[in-house]
């Protein structure tokens, strides 16, 4: 019976995302980046604070960073000492430290103090993967480079068989060919929002989740 179901879902698959990204659109239609910052730079300092970390968390301590450190050239002149007392409720901030200093002193060598524009260039920071080098370029540029796979999406793509990779490189290669080029940025916010909101990793509130006849996962409450 659950195998008719699903080679059903898959003849149907093209309606079935259609719907999904339909679904998110009018859950989430103002879905963003719940980071605080005014500037690129600023946010892709936040963005690595936010590994292992909350965004609430991090919006509580760059306030303090960004009065102090907020431009790559007053960052690249830091020391990691300086800044680690300030991002230790983060987590990790010994290594967060390091690629934040590394990454304002690569902007100021490597890009006269500009923050870089493309993936390429993002990737030469230390510290940046795609996942991070994604959501500058989205967010603060509003480049659709890629879609950003943190762990909400990596989690809502395999519940709602969006992939079948667990990779967050292969995971985002499986969405770019499926979500249309002008979604990809707005789509991650809004995985990312159901994510935090309804399809929590523990317990998903299957009940409450308006996707959940498009939704075959196994992890379902319902
Ligand atoms: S039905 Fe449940 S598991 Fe599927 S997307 Fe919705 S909340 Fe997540």
């Amino acid at each position: 019976m659950a195998r008719a179901v699903r080679v059903k879902a898959k003849k149907d698959e093209p309606a079935r995302l259609r719907a999904i990204v339909s679904g998110l659109e009018t859950l989430y239609p103002d879905a963003h980046c719940e980071l605080d910052f005014k500037t690129p730079f600023q946010l892709l300092v936040a963005t690595i604070l936010s590994a292992q970390c909350t965004d609430k968390r991090v919006n509580l301590v760059t306030p303090t960073l960004f009065a102090r450190y907020g431009e790559p050239a007053t960052m690249a002149e830091a020391t990691t000492k300086d800044i680690e007392p300030i991002i230790q409720s983060t987590g990790f901030f010994r290594n967060k430290a390091k690629s934040i200093v590394g990454a304002a002193r690569v902007i100021m060598e490597d890009f006269a103090g500009t923050m870089p524009r493309t993936m390429d260039e993002l990737l030469t920071l230390p510290g940046v993967a795609r996942k991070t080098a994604n959501v500058v370029l989205g967010t603060a540029f509003g480049i659709a480079s890629g879609v950003v796979v943190d762990t909400h999406v990596q989690r809502l793509s395999g519940r709602l068989d969006l992939t079948q990779h667990t990779d967050p490189k292969k995971i985002e290669q499986d969405l770019i060919k499926i979500i249309p080029q002008d979604r990809w940025i707005l789509f991650s916010h809004q995985l990312i929002w159901h994510g935090r909101k309804v399809c929590q990793a523990r317990r998903p509130n299957c009940m409450e989740c308006n996707l959940e006849r498009l939704c075959y996962s196994k992890d379902k409450t319902v």
